[in-house]
């Protein structure tokens, strides 16, 4: 345990070594917050405290597996087993299942995702007979859920005559009846929301004192990572929690609260020390993530911001390569200049794809760098968006997968029910649905009793309806002797899921089957680690858990090697080598609904602040000068944010006009980021310094010249700067990876000269000397 606690810091050390009591971290970005708390936890088990009391509260499930292996490492996994460790949602939503009974919901309650839920507001709307353009669902779902992280309940809504008011003022009168109404099909249906899984939460604690001493009991020490993003619900469940033993550990950043929009309270961090008597204060303040030119600039920009605690980053790290500012003509050659760079850097230093992210403020730029990176044959990866399990098919089969877990569930019923078509139509359904309404029943169990009911349907259908039952009662049979593999392969079967997308010979229907097919596999990989992890059976509803809280971020199993695309929001916690921040315009980033107070303002600073200080080696801040926005081409300034960086940490790709900045050449080193002080490491030790191979004279030289930039936007080298008349077979080189080698051959001409070298270690390879890094010896 020793050698864990002295690989820290002096300063990471301390709340380390502190036991009990409040305390809060608070840092800057890549200063060790996560790795504190991972030390933390295992040390806090070295102690004698048992994984079974400790409590830890982390931005992704993979964040929190992440945790758990590295104290696996360290303690051993047999001890780090019981530790709970997750997200709020998935942590309480186990919680809630063990006490559902308590608040009047089955155990085995549907967690409703967004589209679940959309699709209930739609149908309400729709029945109260209301104007769709007023009454937007998204809007809608957006109200209820800042509603819900309030804690404000139906009841509370209807207590509340400025609430109702605010509501009427925005053409939305009856928005409190939605809300009951939505409230009430959830809990019919016996589902909850995500939003749900915290309200309920503090229902339970708050009304039940046993269920809250008990808890309290157990979790004799919280902690929690990005405690600056948890909203008013999130916030008041850690304090019923800690509320007795005071042992809570909170860490975050103030400067990377970007949540606000959804509710997350900065409050939460800076009254940390009124919440809690006695409170530790602890500041880590070297990051250990970036270079010098990239903690720096992040510094510059974070400081433009008034709402902050003033805090120190500073890092022992080297310079590192600027910042590359580049300008393009459209997204289009944004996402070539990107994609090309990539390959460059790929190229040159035979990196694994894993290394690059590009980030963006909205996920609808994601296509454009799509499109480049597919024709570049790059393998990329898109975090967020429509992920893997709300694609229709997998919906599909989840959704039969649900009403064997909960028949009550309706949203999944009716995407079932007459899917693949067995002639249970619309009227049919209107007609199941308005006898639910009427007798307080699911839907499901109107179909149990078609029989006893009379709907007026015609014997035909009530034989379907019952066959539909049937054939539901038949997986459950299963579901309790089997695992949920076995199940799902015979659900897709049983119910003709798979017959009809083989039907489908289309390239998209083939796609859907491979899907599936994915989902299964997904589905024994899981059951067969859940087995190693304690023997459980690997049942469906243990799967289904799972599922209904996965994030994108969640399912990256780190095992397939892509560059990741994802929104800022997402980044959040995560390093990479190389980080592309894209569509640096003003109105995109900051985003023109954000720009109207200072505050808005802030929080978008914030973000860049997050998306600048994800990359540990090198940042690059692209725009362009125009877009699709909207469907229209639109003119686009570059984002004042760029501005906002101290110029001495900028190097400008494209050449300069109006009121841009000016660079002379010479900074740019056309070797790329070649890091001088490693290539160093591999020159023999001789009287001369070698000649390097590819060296331009004149960059040597104060000539000031402008980078040649192609036309397709990419800013790679013109291979007029390498002259490469001097490399001939039979020459011994030194390459800065691969060490010592020799010349075999020589091949192609200017930029697609290439080499073929036998090197001592490694073989032969064949290098394009555009990018080899040689030195001739
Ligand atoms: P963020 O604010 O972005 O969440 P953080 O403060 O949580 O960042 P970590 O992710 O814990 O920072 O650490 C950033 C990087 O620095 C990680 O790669 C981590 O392993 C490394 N690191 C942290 N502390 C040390 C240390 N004392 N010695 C060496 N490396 C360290
Ligand atoms: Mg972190």
């Amino acid at each position: 345990m020793q050698q864990y606690i002295s690989q820290l810091n002096e300063a990471q050390q301390q709340p380390v070594l502190q036991k009990d009591g409040p305390m809060i971290i608070i840092a800057g970005a890549g200063s060790g917050k996560t790795r504190v708390l991972t030390i933390r936890i295992a040390y806090l088990m070295h102690q004698g405290v048992d994984a079974f009391n400790i409590l830890s509260l982390t931005f992704t499930n993979k964040a929190a597996r992440e945790m758990k292996k590295r104290i696996s490492d360290i303690v051993g996994s047999n001890e780090a087993k019981n530790l709970w460790m997750g997200t709020f949602h998935s942590v309480f939503a186990r919680i809630l299942r063990s006490e559902a009974d308590k608040l009047g919901y089955p155990s085995n309650f549907s967690i409703y995702d967004s589209q679940d839920s959309l699709r209930l507001i739609g149908s309400i709307i729709k029945e109260m007979q209301l104007d769709r353009d007023i009454y937007k669902p998204k809007q809608i779902l957006g109200r209820i859920s800042s509603y819900k992280n309030s804690l404000i309940t139906v009841k509370a809504y209807f207590n509340n005559p400025e609430l109702q008011e605010q509501d009427a003022m925005s053409k939305k009168p009856r928005m409190g009846e939605i809300y009951q109404a939505y409230v009430e099909r959830c809990f019919k249906a016996g589902a909850m929301d995500f939003d749900d899984l915290l309200l309920k939460t503090n229902e339970l604690l708050n009304v039940f004192p046993d269920v809250l001493a008990k808890y309290q009991n157990r979790f004799r020490y919280i902690l929690v990572d990005e405690y600056q993003d948890t909203n008013h619900s999130q916030y008041l469940i850690v304090r019923a929690l800690s509320d007795k033993f005071q042992n809570i550990c909170v860490v975050g950043d103030d400067a990377q609260s970007i949540y606000a929009f959804r509710g997350a309270n900065i409050n939460n961090i800076l009254n940390f020390q009124k919440d809690y008597a006695g409170v530790q204060t602890y500041r880590l303040e070297q990051n250990y993530r970036s270079t010098k030119n990239i903690v720096e600039a992040a510094n510059s920009i974070i400081d433009k911001n008034k709402t902050k605690l003033d805090k120190i980053v500073w890092t022992a790290n080297d310079d590192g390569p600027k910042i590359k500012i580049h300008r393009s003509l459209t997204d289009g050659e944004e996402g070539r200049f990107v994609a090309g760079e990539i390959f460059e850097k790929k190229m040159q230093n035979q990196m694994a794809n894993g290394n690059f992210a590009i980030l963006y403020r909205t996920n609808a730029q994601s296509r454009a760098m799509e499109d480049a990176l597919r024709k570049r044959d790059i393998p990329y990866r898109i975090y967020g968006g429509l992920s893997f399990y709300q694609r229709k098919e997998i919906k599909d089969v989840l959704s039969y997968l649900r009403l064997v877990i909960n028949p009550k569930d309706e949203e999944a019923l009716i995407r079932v029910i007459n899917y693949p078509a067995r002639g249970i139509g619309d009227t049919t359904l209107e007609k199941l649905t308005i006898a639910a309404n009427h007798y307080k029943r699911s839907i499901f169990e109107v179909m149990q009793n078609i029989d006893k009911i009379d709907l007026k349907l015609n014997a035909g259908t009530r034989g379907r309806i019952s066959d539909f039952v049937t054939m539901i009662r038949s997986f459950q049979v299963i579901d309790q002797n089997q695992d949920a593999f076995y199940l799902a392969e015979h659900v897709t079967k049983k119910t003709g899921l798979i017959q009809e997308m083989r039907k489908d010979g289309t390239p998209e229907g083939i796609a859907k089957l491979e899907n599936i097919e994915e989902l299964l596999n997904g589905i024994k990989d899981f059951i067969e680690g859940q087995r190693e992890i304690d023997g459980a059976r690997g049942a469906l509803s243990e799967f289904m858990e799972d599922v209904a809280l996965a994030t994108d971020l969640d399912k990256d199993t780190g095992d397939d090697d892509r560059v990741a695309l994802m929104t800022i929001h997402l980044a959040k916690g995560l390093e990479f080598p190389y980080v592309f921040v894209v569509g640096m315009e003003e109105d995109l980033f900051p985003s023109a609904m954000s720009m109207s107070t200072r505050s808005e303002l802030e929080e978008e600073r914030r973000l860049f602040y997050v998306a600048l200080t994800r990359a540990e080696h090198q940042a690059y801040l692209t725009y362009a000068q125009s877009r699709y926005r909207w469907g229209k081409l639109t003119d686009s300034e570059p984002s004042r944010f760029i501005e906002e960086i101290s110029g001495q940490f900028l190097e400008y790709l494209t050449p300069n006009e109006g009121s841009y900045r000016y660079k002379p050449m010479m900074d740019i080193d056309v070797f790329g980021d070649v890091d001088k002080s490693k290539l160093r490491l591999n020159k023999p030790q001789t009287g001369t310094p070698p000649k390097k191979y590819g060296e331009d004279p004149e960059s040597s030289t104060n000539v000031r010249r402008l980078k040649p930039v192609s036309s397709n936007g990419s800013s790679s080298v013109s291979s007029s700067n390498l002259p490469d008349s001097k490399l001939n077979v039979g020459n011994m080189v030194m390459h800065e990876r691969f060490g010592r080698g020799e010349v075999l051959n020589i091949e192609g001409v200017g930029a697609d000269k290439k080499a073929e070298i036998k090197f001592d270690v490694g073989g032969i390879k064949k290098l394009l000397l555009r990018f080899a890094r040689l030195d001739v010896l």
